[in-house]
C-alpha cells in the first residue's frame, strides 16, 4: 500500500518503511565516513535504541566502533490487515539490523517495557549470547511518558510542568504554523516526584545492578545516560520544571553508578546534548520554537548537528581514539557546546522576542524543522518515490 504520512498534533501516526530505512543507512554512512574509531567499544547495550540518540548511540557503536549489539527499545509493528505501518523505530531497528549483519556485526533486538525485570532479563541473555558474552558500553537513552514499577505494579506518569509560579510562554503551534501564548501549568509535588520516578535515574541505577549480578559487565564497563540543560529560555519548561528535576535524579544516579562501576575499573557520566527535533522533544512545549530559531542560527554558523553527528563526536572526541572525558564544573560532558556558545544563544534571544506568526519563516528554520520532524517518520526523505506501494 502507499503510506502517507498522518500527522496527530506532536505525533505522525504512521511511518514509512523505506524512508526510514532510508534514514538508517545515511547516519551509517555518515559514521563510515569519518572513519574507524580506534579502541572503540567491543559490546554494547543500549537501552532506547530504535529512534533519537540511542539510535544514534547504536548506529556509532556497530559501524563506528565494529561492536556487537544488543538494543532495547519499545515499538509497535505493522498490523497489515488494517493496513497500519509500524512505528518508525520498528522499521529504524529493521534496517540497522540488516545492515550489521550485512557487515558481519551481531544484533540482538529486545522490543517490550524497559523498565520491566522481564525484558532486562532478556537483554542479558542476549548479552550472554553475543561473541563477548558481556558489555563494555551501556548507553541509557530513554524517553518514555510512563512507567510501571517492577516490584509494586504502580504505573507512574511524567509530567511537563513547570515547578513554583505558572507561566505564560512563547510557542509554536507546528501543525498551524502559528506563534501562540501556552501557559505551563505548575506541577503538584505527586507529579514532580512521579516524573522523576520515570525520567530519573532509578531505573538506570537498576538495569546497571541487573546486569552486574548476572555477570555480564565486562572490566572496564562504561556506562552513559543523555541529559539536557538548555539556555535560560526553556528553563521554566525543562530544567527548572519537573523534566529538569527528574535530569537532576539521572545525573545524581550517575555518580552512584560510576562508584558502582569502579568496582569493574569502569565508569559511569552523562552527556549534555543538544536540542534536537525527535519524537521525545517534539512533544514539549517551546523547545519547538526554541529549536527552530537555534536551527537557523547554528546552520547559519555552519556549526549545526544532528543526532548521528552529536554521538559521533561523543564517541570519537570524549570516550574512545585515546581521548578522557572532559567535565564541567558539575562533572557532566558537554557535547551542547556548540548550542550553548555565547554568539549563538544571544543571537537566539535577539530572535526570540521579536518573532511572531508573520514573520515565522523569515526569522527561523521552521521548514528545517518541519522537515526533521518528518523525517523521524520516514517522510521527505531524497530518493524515495512516495507515490509506491511499501511492504509493511
Ligand atoms: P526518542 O523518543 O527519539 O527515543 C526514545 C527511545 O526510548 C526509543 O528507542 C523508544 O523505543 C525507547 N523507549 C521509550 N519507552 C520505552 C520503554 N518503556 N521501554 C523500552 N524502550 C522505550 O528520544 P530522544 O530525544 O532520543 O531521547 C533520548 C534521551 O536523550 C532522553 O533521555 C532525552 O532526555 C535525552 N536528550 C534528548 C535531547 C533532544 O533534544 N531530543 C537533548 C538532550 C538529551
Amino acid at each position: 500500500m502507499v503510506v502517507e504520512p498522518k500527522v496527530k498534533g506532536f505525533l505522525c501516526v504512521t511511518a514509512h518503511p523505506e524512508g526510514c530505512a532510508a534514514n538508517v543507512r545515511e547516519q551509517i554512512e555518515y559514521v563510515k565516513g569519518k572513519g574507524p574509531i580506534k579502541n572503540g567499544a567491543k559490546s554494547v547495550l543500549v537501552i532506547g535504541s530504535s529512534t533519537g540518540y540511542g539510535l544514534a548511540s547504536r548506529i556509532v557503536s556497530a559501524f563506528g566502533c565494529g561492536a556487537s549489539t544488543v538494543g532495547v527499545f519499545f515499538e509497535r509493528p505493522a498490523d497489515a490487515a488494517k493496513g497500519r505501518p509500524a512505528s518508525a523505530g520498528w522499521y529504524n531497528t529493521a534496517e540497522f539490523t540488516k545492515q550489521a549483519e550485512a557487515a558481519g556485526l551481531y544484533a540482538a533486538n529486545i522490543n517490550g517495557d524497559a523498565f520491566s525485570d522481564e525484558i532486562k532479563r532478556q537483554a542479558i541473555d542476549a548479552i550472554r549470547k553475543s561473541p563477548a558474552g558481556k558489555v563494555d558500553l551501556v548507553v541509557y537513552s530513554l524517553a518514555s511518558p510512563r512507567r510501571t514499577d517492577p516490584k509494586t505494579g504502580e504505573v507512574y506518569k511524567s509530567v511537563l510542568k513547570t515547578i513554583g509560579e505558572e507561566r505564560e510562554d512563547k510557542s509554536l503551534d507546528t501543525d498551524k504554523g502559528q506563534i501562540v501564548t501556552v501557559k505551563v501549568p505548575v506541577a503538584s509535588e505527586k507529579e514532580i516526584a512521579d516524573t522523576v520516578k520515570v525520567m530519573g535515574g532509578e531505573d538506570w541505577e537498576l538495569w546497571i545492578k541487573s546486569l552486574d549480578e548476572a555477570g555480564v559487565l565486562a572490566e572496564g564497563c562504561t556506562s552513559v545516560a543523555y541529559s539536557y540543560i538548555g539556555p535560560e529560555l526553556t528553563y521554566p519548561i525543562y530544567r527548572s520544571g519537573t523534566i529538569g528535576m527528574a535530569k537532576k535524579n539521572l545525573e545524581e544516579a550517575a555518580q552512584r553508578i560510576d562508584g558502582a562501576l569502579k568496582m569493574h575499573r569502569g565508569k559511569a557520566f552523562i552527556s549534555v546534548n543538544k536540542a534536537l527535533v525527535t519524537q521525545a522533544s517534539s512533544a514539549i512545549p517551546v523547545v519547538p520554537l526554541y529549536i527552530s530559531i537555534l536551527y537557523k542560527i547554528m546552520k547559519e554558523k555552519g556549526v549545526h548537528e544532528d543526532c548521528i553527528m552529536q554521538i559521533e563526536r561523543l564517541f570519537s572526541t570524549q570516550l574512545y581514539n585515546d581521548n578522557c572525558l572532559e567535565f564541567d564544573d558539575n562533572g557532566l560532558v558537554r557535547i551542547d557546546d556548540l548550542e550553548l556558545r555565547p554568539d549563538i544563544q544571544k543571537a537566539v534571544e535577539a530572535v526570540w522576542p521579536e518573532v511572531s506568526t508573520e514573520n515565522l519563516n523569515e526569522l527561523t528554520d521552521f521548514d528545517g524543522y518541519k522537515s526533521e520532524f518528518m523525517k523521524l517518520f520516514g517522510f521527505g526523505v531524497k530518493g524515495i518515490d512516495y507515490t509506491k506501494d511499501s511492504t509493511l
